[in-house]
């Protein structure tokens, strides 16, 4: 049989307290406020699904999907738009929910995409962050971790489609 064991970068427990911090924080920073919170397909499902479930304010949900990486580990330097949203976000508080940072064009991109939307506010929040290879000034409003410029799967995040289900972030090893 195959060999499926990548190496743990960040474990669920550490993952999962983290996100309830996040969750805290959304929840003070809205007071009173409604929320749109649009989860970025397909890397952000698991970390959109567990942040929302720690939020406890009214939110609408919204899946948007952009295309980059393909199936390789290098970025394309082409974002295209695959999938949009259905509400209107006009005047409405938006938290992007994203599974990692890494130059910053997809999120520099969706950001531009959706202020000519006239939106009330924008946040972002972010499970990872790669600082390295950053070309884009992007803000961070809530961040899950900060790593090292390494290609991680799992938690939502794929290898040319795989591993999006392992409850953990790992780094990918020869033999995987
Ligand atoms: P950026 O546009 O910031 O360069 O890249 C963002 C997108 O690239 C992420 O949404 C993700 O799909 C992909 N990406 C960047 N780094 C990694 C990584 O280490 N692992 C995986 N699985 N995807 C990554």
């Amino acid at each position: 049989m195959e060999l499926y064991t990548p190496e743990a970068l960040i474990g669920e427990e550490e993952i999962a307290l983290r996100i309830e911090a996040l969750g805290k924080a959304i929840t003070q920073d809205f007071e009173n406020e409604d929320l749109v919170v649009i989860c970025v397909l397909k890397g952000a499902f698991m970390f959109c699904s567990d942040l929302i479930k720690k939020i406890n304010r009214p939110l609408k949900l919204e899946f948007i999907s952009l295309s980059s990486y393909g199936d390789s580990t290098n970025s394309s330097g082409n974002v295209r738009l695959e999938m949009d949203i259905t509400a209107n976000i006009e005047g409405k508080n938006v938290i992007i929910v994203e599974d990692i940072v890494d130059t910053g064009l997809t999120i520099k991109t969706l950001m531009e995409l959706l202020s000519v939307r006239n939106p009330k506010t924008v946040k972002l929040a972010s499970l990872l962050f790669k600082p390295v290879k950053l070309k884009h000034k992007v803000n961070i409003d809530y961040l899950g971790f900060e790593i090292e410029d390494k290609f991680v799967i799992g938690y939502g995040l794929d290898y040319a489609g795989r591993y999006r289900e392992l409850p953990y972030i790992g780094i990918l090893n020869a033999g995987n």
